[in-house]
């Protein structure tokens, strides 16, 4: 191809030897004459291809790209090309930044971009949430303005990298949000925003749990460490005193053992989601055993029945099945007033409806109100804490009958009502009960 220049020079010159020729010929006159018009047509012929230009660079497109041969037509492919180089770039910008807001969109943080002037430039929908802004009507807002809290203006205003505000939206009761700012290009920043709701009700529940253990630990301990510095005082007692103390001391110890056992399995039982051993459980023998325990504790103050069929099966973890029945048989005894008539207490075992099994406990005791239902599982919960301590209770026997219950896939159902007794109702779901009855058994349910 000619280059502009070229082509142009080539142009002025031909016209320039054609009016010297007609000239030289016809006279000065008529070169003149001959040199204007060939420039006047040469200016014509240039202006009709600039507003060609002017137009097409209106919507400039591929389908309506003029195609005028020669120099021309090198300029039109050449803009045509940078527009396109152009346009591309622009597209690739665009699906950067889709990317990038997508990515932003998808963090479970909540991130606001500020101005230097704290005004809102962009949020994405978590700190919507969080912050309770409105994209489509808030963006060029000074955020103190849409959030009115004086604390996080000073925030804005002072924090350094690292600083975390602690803030409870006011529009959502009971979440906890951390807050922090980064600083970035020329006076703007980034609010971000962290849901700390769970980690601080963790937070809350741990420190719960040690103190309650603390608690239950420090008051067996107490009267232990009364008697052994009244013996370092007094060491000759009489007989009869020191075995009393001695007894006292031994009752408080078992107490410290029984709260310690029942620690290390809730622990136990917390650290995996399902039994460690899956066997086929005897429910007949074990109901059996449960009987007999239930006899002991209760020394002839109940009437103590089964209705467990000798064919009564299920698979799970004999042993965390054994702790969990255990517990609801202990419980109905040592919640069953001695009373004229006997209190009675009931163990079943029957199939639902659906196919599923379930293992009830019944008794006629002194019954739950409906608001402790719902939180009777959760660590160290007791109605009457004195008459819990009385009978040996250690809060945790519930906990960990709904851990276990948890991995055998069953659930717990309470029935009660104040001094009417309660059934306790363990539902395990069909496909644990058994039907292959040549499975081998776990014998000793114990
Ligand atoms: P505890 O060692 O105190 O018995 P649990 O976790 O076994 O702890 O039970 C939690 C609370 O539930 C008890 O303190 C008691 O108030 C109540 N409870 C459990 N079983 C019965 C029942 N059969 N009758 C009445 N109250 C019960």
């Amino acid at each position: 191809m000619i280059p502009v220049w070229f082509s142009l020079t080539l142009k002025f010159m031909s016209i320039a030897v054609v009016a010297v020729c007609v000239g030289l010929w016809q006279g000065a006159a008529a070169g003149w004459a001959a040199a204007c018009a060939g420039l006047g047509l040469l200016h014509a012929v240039h202006v009709n291809h600039l507003s060609r230009m002017e137009r097409w660079l209106i919507n400039p497109s591929a389908d309506t790209l003029p195609d005028p041969s020669g120099t021309w037509g090198l300029v039109f492919a050449g803009v045509y090309r940078a527009l396109r180089l152009e346009a591309r770039k622009r597209d690739a910008v665009d699906r950067e930044l889709e990317l990038f807001t997508q990515a932003a969109q998808a963090l479970p943080d909540g991130i606001v971009m500020l101005d230097s002037g704290d005004q809102l430039l962009w949020c994405n929908e978590t700190a919507a949430k969080h912050l309770g802004l409105n994209p489509s009507t808030d963006y060029g807002l000074r955020i103190t303005n849409i959030v009115r809290v004086a604390r996080l203006a000073a925030f804005l205003q002072s924090a350094k990298r690292d600083d975390i505000l602690d803030y409870r939206p006011a529009h959502n009761p009971g979440q906890t949000l951390s807050l922090e700012v980064i600083p970035f290009s020329d006076g703007r920043k980034l609010l971000v925003s962290f849901d700390i709701t769970l980690i601080e009700r963790a937070d809350t529940t741990r420190r719960d749990f040690i103190a309650n253990v603390s608690h239950e630990l420090r008051t067996p301990l107490t009267v232990i460490h009364g008697f052994l510095e009244h013996m370092t005082d007094a060491p000759v007692q009489p007989a009869e005193q020191a075995r009393r103390h001695i007894g006292m001391m031994v009752q408080q110890s078992n107490r410290m053992l029984k709260l310690v056992d029942d620690l290390l399995m809730l622990s136990r039982l917390e650290g995996g989601d399902a039994p460690q051993r899956e066997e086929r459980v005897d429910v007949y023998a074990m109901a059996h055993m449960l009987v007999e325990d239930a006899r002991a504790l209760s020394a002839g103050r109940h009437t103590i029945e089964m209705a467990v069929a000798p064919d009564a099966c299920i698979t799970g973890s004999a042993e965390e099945l054994r702790s969990a029945f255990g517990n609801l048989v202990s419980n109905a005894v040592r919640y069953t007033p001695t009373t004229l008539p006997p209190g009675r207490i009931t163990l079943a075992w029957r199939t639902n409806e659906k196919g599923g099994a379930l293992f009830s406990v019944t008794d006629t005791g002194i019954g739950i109100a409906a608001e402790h239902i719902p939180r009777l599982t959760e660590r160290f919960y007791r109605v009457d804490r004195g008459r819990s301590r009385e009978t040996g209770g250690t809060g945790l026997g519930l906990a960990i009958v709904k851990h276990v219950l948890l991995r055998h896939q069953a659930t717990l159902e309470i029935q009660s009502e104040p001094g009417a007794g309660c059934e306790f109702r363990i539902v395990f779901p069909p496909w644990r009960s058994v039907t292959d009855v040549s499975a081998p058994v776990a014998a000793d349910a114990a």
